[in-house]
């Protein structure tokens, strides 16, 4: 049992995840209470959720809606800020516990340090955060005893299956990855692919970003990364297995060879309350699995030749130092150009492999390296197409 109501601060409660915990907090008002929700830009969903969810601290980060969210909430006894910095300063809060990055991006790093210095709890769903500074990341956690639970589905199984095997080393895990839209497609196939058909992943409910990067591989590869610095493996430890049924969330395989795995439907909002309530289980009303329903799981290799941006992560992830920050950087910018219809599928590949070769190489960065190395190379991305 939990004991005490956990306070549970939400950065992008407007997103995909953000409401997801918001339902997951809803179903349990005597465990959770919300004390701080924020987004960028859709001050109207912001507004609903604050005058539902009564929080002690708003932020509307676009200062332009700034005047709308704090008219709106007059009077209800909650303060509302605007700006980037704000994020940073509302997560450090006494009264807040939990801290749920669930923002898009490079964006979520500054927040997350904030919020590692003033000991929160991290419920990570900003993959960007350790792809671009784990290192860093991992060392600030160890220094002010702040923990990250993952809520990214497949970390979140491996996070799982290693409940109770503190004292066994993984010998390798497999992080599944359903394939996106263009599973078997090949290079030919994607040279004109539209924004529509890359929008086309079958979870209609994520944001732009993430299904462009699953339709790319992207994702899996920052997730391999994200792997990487959650669980302390080598480049070797992580297997990508494509399995397009999405049931098993990801495995762990131990050194007598046994693999454990988590399954379960596709909803995010299991992870989401698995990292709220941890190390508890709570009871729930989501659906649930039937073995028979589902009577073949298949599973294929990926393939790294049409979808390059996950060799391109592995590289990255091999070179170390502020690649993965370039990678993520230079991707960003491609998802954009692709969104904005400037440049095709494929070429968000061979922007990322560009910046990869033409950014200087800084083999143990800082804060302000990596700062520098996300400037850098969106500037260059821009100047390449
Ligand atoms: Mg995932």
């Amino acid at each position: 049992m939990i004991n005490k109501k956990k306070n549970v601060a939400i950065l992008g409660s407007t997103g995909s995840i953000g409401t997801q915990a918001l339902e997951v907090i809803l179903d349990h008002p005597d465990l959770f209470r919300v004390s701080v929700l924020t987004a960028n830009n859709n001050c109207d969903l912001l507004i609903r959720q604050a005058q539902k969810f009564k929080p002690d601290n708003v932020v509307i980060v676009n200062p332009a809606k700034y005047k709308k969210v704090q008219k709106a909430l007059g009077g209800l006894n909650i303060n509302t800020f605007s700006g980037e910095a704000s994020l940073s300063e509302v997560v450090q809060n006494e009264d807040v516990d939990v801290v749920l990055t669930a923002l898009v991006g490079y964006s979520g790093l500054q927040p997350t340090i904030s919020a590692i210095k003033a000991k929160k709890t991290i419920a990570l769903a900003n993959k960007e955060t350790l792809v671009v500074a784990g290192e860093l990341i991992n060392k600030l956690c160890k220094k002010h005893g702040a923990t990250i639970l993952p809520v990214d589905s497949e970390h979140s199984a491996i996070f799982q299956c290693l409940v109770g095997e503190e004292k066994n080393p993984i010998e390798k895990i497999f992080l599944t990855a359903s394939g996106g839209p263009f599973l078997g497609k090949k290079k030919a196939d994607l040279l004109w692919v539209s924004k529509k058909e890359a929008l086309k992943h079958p979870n209609w409910e994520m944001g732009a970003k993430i299904t462009i990067d699953s339709a790319s591989l992207m994702n899996k590869g920052l997730e391999v990364i994200e792997a990487k610095w959650l669980f302390s493996l080598k480049k070797e430890q992580i297997e990508v297995v494509v399995h397009p049924q999405s049931i098993i969330h990801s495995a762990v395989q131990f050194k007598d060879g046994s693999i454990k795995a988590q399954l379960g439907l596709p909803d995010m909002k299991l992870p989401i309350q698995y990292a709220l309530t941890h190390p508890t289980r709570i009871e729930n009303n989501f659906p649930r699995f039937s073995f028979l329903e589902h009577p073949s799981l298949s599973f294929k290799k990926p393939d790294l030749n049409t979808f390059k941006n996950l060799l391109l992560s592995y590289q990255a992830l091999e070179k170390g130092g502020n690649m993965p920050c370039v990678l993520n950087a230079a991707n960003e910018v491609a998802v954009q150009l692709f969104l904005n219809e400037k440049i095709g599928f494929l070429n968000m590949s061979d922007l990322i492999a560009n910046c990869m070769e033409k950014i200087t190489f800084v083999k143990n960065p800082s804060l302000r390296d990596y700062i520098e190395t996300n400037k850098e190379t969106r500037i260059l991305a821009k100047t390449l197409i």
